[in-house]
């Protein structure tokens, strides 16, 4: 299974690193480093909200001389043009938004809905939630996912 994960965070990373340590692992920080593996084709996409990312906008003076933020909502968005016209609804590779931002994960997994995709929101933590992944005595919680992201991942929900 190939893996594209995309935060900011380093200890976010070395958690999906343990989680998938036999599957084949792009780790990206960035905005553009995100947007430079799109050139690979994933089996499963791991995406942030939040990646302190600015870049100066084109018309400086409309934004009151504020830098814009590249947000995992770009990333979204160029994960859906990348794979339009993709051969077959189930080529698209399953995604999984593990931002904690209320505001910002809904509105990727929308954007990525409306697409074809089959997306899920699992906010991110340490130690995860599901009986499935974990055994007896995990669960989800009232304020957890519907489903698990690591089973969105690798397909078993
Ligand atoms: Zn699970």
């Amino acid at each position: 299974m190939k893996i594209l994960i995309l935060d900011d965070n380093k200890h976010r990373h070395d958690v999906f690193a343990a989680r998938f340590a036999d599957d084949e692992r792009v780790h990206c920080y960035s905005y553009s480093q995100a947007i430079a593996a799109l050139s690979d084709s994933f089996d499963v996409i791991f995406l942030d909200h939040d990646l302190g990312e600015f870049h100066t906008p084109d018309t400086w003076e409309s934004y009151g001389g504020k830098m814009i933020e590249y947000t995992g909502l770009d990333v979204a968005k160029a994960v859906a043009d990348h794979y339009r016209g993709w051969a077959g609804i189930d080529d698209l590779p399953r995604v999984v938004i593990h931002s904690v931002n209320p505001v910002g994960a809904p509105v990727m997994r929308d954007v990525l809905q409306d697409c074809g995709f089959s997306v899920v929101w699992d906010p991110f933590s340490d130690d995860s939630k599901c009986e499935d992944c974990f055994g007896d005595g995990f669960n989800m919680g009232l304020n957890g996912p519907e489903i698990c992201g690591i089973c969105h991942g690798v397909g078993r929900k």
